[in-house]
């Protein structure tokens, strides 16, 4: 670890401050998961780290109105743990149950995870489906970015580096599930995960589904493909998920030469996974689940 500063927001006015007056020298540290690995490997020299942890503006899981309120700050275990993300946001609920392990879960923020931008981060399809917005501040004032248009690259958000994400709102969604295919049961960076929504009719027939897909592509992706061919099956059909098979396959580009599986293994796994996300949301099914 070698020439990095460090200074301590205590608000939400002192930190977006320190971002204006550092610009590109600034560097945000939440819960420090990504951060420390980071500085480790001499990425963030020169660099002044702007730690935000103590401020409790930017964290809590509350309703705002008719809307879910899940601050920035929050924790991985404080989401797998609130009985409001149960019931509202399953998806994010499940995603939170086999995030990493339970030290990394109760440091690692929401926040962090989205500004991470990996390809496999566990709360974005979630995220996605519910199709969030993410709210950010900066010294030149606030504004809402939907999530689904939020990731440029790997890596990559539109928030800008003098923005701080204070907070994601979202509608309540119970019919909301969230699959991860990782080589392991827990510790597992995802080979591949789905998250969907899904309502049916009393026939047991799609009526709205939206599908986001993890470690498929250079960033998370809406499969609106699958989105489509999914609409009017019935759930519990097995030979009616066939067309989503085919269509899935325009909506990912898995990267070649990944240490976790091959193209050809996540392009078989992607569509069994969504058929059983889609199935779990109808149904209102919510426990933790990890394919190994
Ligand atoms: C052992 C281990 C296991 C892991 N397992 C998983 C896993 O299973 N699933 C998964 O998705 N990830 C996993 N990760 C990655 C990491 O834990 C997550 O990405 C985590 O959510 C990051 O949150 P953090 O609060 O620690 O972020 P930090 O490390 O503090 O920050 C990450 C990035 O976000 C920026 N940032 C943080 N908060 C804000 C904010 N409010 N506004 C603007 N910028 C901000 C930082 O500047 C930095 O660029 C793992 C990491 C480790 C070390």
């Amino acid at each position: 670890m070698k020439n990095f500063a460090f200074v301590n927001a205590r608000s939400l006015e002192e930190a977006v401050g320190h971002l204006a007056a550092l610009g590109p020298q600034a560097y945000v540290v939440a819960g420090a998961t990504n951060v420390m690995v980071d500085i480790r490997d001499g990425k963030r020299n020169d660099k002044t780290l702007v730690n935000i942890r103590g401020i409790d503006a930017l964290r809590g899981i509350r309703m705002e109105g008719a809307l879910v309120w899940v601050g920035a700050l929050t924790t991985i275990a404080e989401i797998g743990a609130s009985e409001l993300i149960k019931g509202h946001a399953p998806a994010l609920y499940m995603a939170a149950q086999v995030f990493a392990d339970p030290t990394t879960r109760n440091s690692a923020t929401i926040g962090g995870n989205l500004i991470k931008a990996s390809a496999g981060g566990d709360t974005l399809p979630p995220l996605m489906v519910m199709e969030a917005d993410v709210h950010v501040k900066s010294a030149r004032g606030e504004r809402a970015l939907p999530i689904c248009d939020i990731f440029t690259g790997l890596g990559k958000t539109r928030v800008e580096p003098d923005e701080l994400v204070t907070h994601f709102t979202f509608a309540p969604q119970p019919h909301t599930a969230f699959m991860k295919m990782g080589q392991r049961k827990s510790m597992a960076i995802s080979v591949c995960t789905a998250a969907a929504y899904a309502t049916v009719d009393g026939e047991g027939r799609v009526t709205d589904c939206r599908i986001a897909l993890g470690a498929v592509a250079s960033t998370p992706v809406r499969a609106s493909a699958a989105e489509k061919a999914l609409l009017g099956i019935k759930v519990d059909d097995e030979g009616a998920y066939e067309a989503m098979y085919g269509a899935v396959q325009g909506d990912i580009n898995p990267r070649p030469h990944s240490v976790r599986a091959s193209v050809e293994y996540r392009r078989q796994i992607v569509p069994v996974l969504v058929k059983r996300a889609v199935r779990r949301a109808a149904l209102g099914d919510c426990g933790p689940r990890v394919q190994p």
